[in-house]
């Protein structure tokens, strides 16, 4: 029998997009399971919390059966093994992103040659799409339901935005 192909989509979420909703469909026709997972990364300053991002992503991708949600506290590569995942999803936007991805899927092989890295490219209308621009939009007062969910949206509206 054919083993099951498991996927690990790591990130920070914060928060969740279309364009990671759109990112998350797509390896989910691809792979078995996917597991989406929130990175604890105590130098980001970030705008909700680990459990409200999980919470989120659970909502938004509750229709794609093969999806779980969770979050993890270590090296991607070692969250990967400890979860039997052998590829990390990652997105690839512009050209901008290139960069990053390649390094950081570089060093990720150098700590396990095991797992591999696997980019996909996202639909048109989220190609410029980035929780850090949606949360400077939606500090100046801009519509979100272009960028977000509305279970999202409405997460985003509870809360203190500067601008
Ligand atoms: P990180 O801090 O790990 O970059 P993000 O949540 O910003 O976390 O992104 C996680 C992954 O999802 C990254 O590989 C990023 O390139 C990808 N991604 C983010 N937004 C989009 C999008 N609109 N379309 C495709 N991929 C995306």
């Amino acid at each position: 029998m054919r083993k099951e192909r498991k996927a690990l989509y790591p990130g920070s979420f914060d928060p969740p997009t279309l364009g990671h909703l759109d990112l998350i469909a797509r390896a989910a026709k691809i792979f078995d399971q996917v597991v989406v997972a929130v990175a604890r990364n105590d130098a980001k300053t970030s705008l909700f919390s680990i459990d409200e991002r999980v919470e989120m992503i659970q909502e938004i991708a509750r229709h794609l059966d093969n999806v779980t949600v969770t979050s993890f506290d270590k090296l991607t590569v070692d969250f990967a093994r400890d979860i039997g995942a052998a590829v990390l999803i990652r997105g690839l936007r512009v050209l901008s992103d290139f960069e990053y991805e390649l390094s950081m899927a570089i060093n990720n092989q150098k700590l396990n040659p095991e797992v591999d890295t696997v980019c996909l490219m996202p639909s048109e209308p989220y190609l410029f799409l980035s929780s850090r621009q949606v949360k400077e939009i939606a500090s100046l007062g801009g519509r979100m339901d272009l960028f977000l969910a509305p279970e999202v949206e409405a997460r985003m509206r509870t809360k203190k935005l500067g601008g």
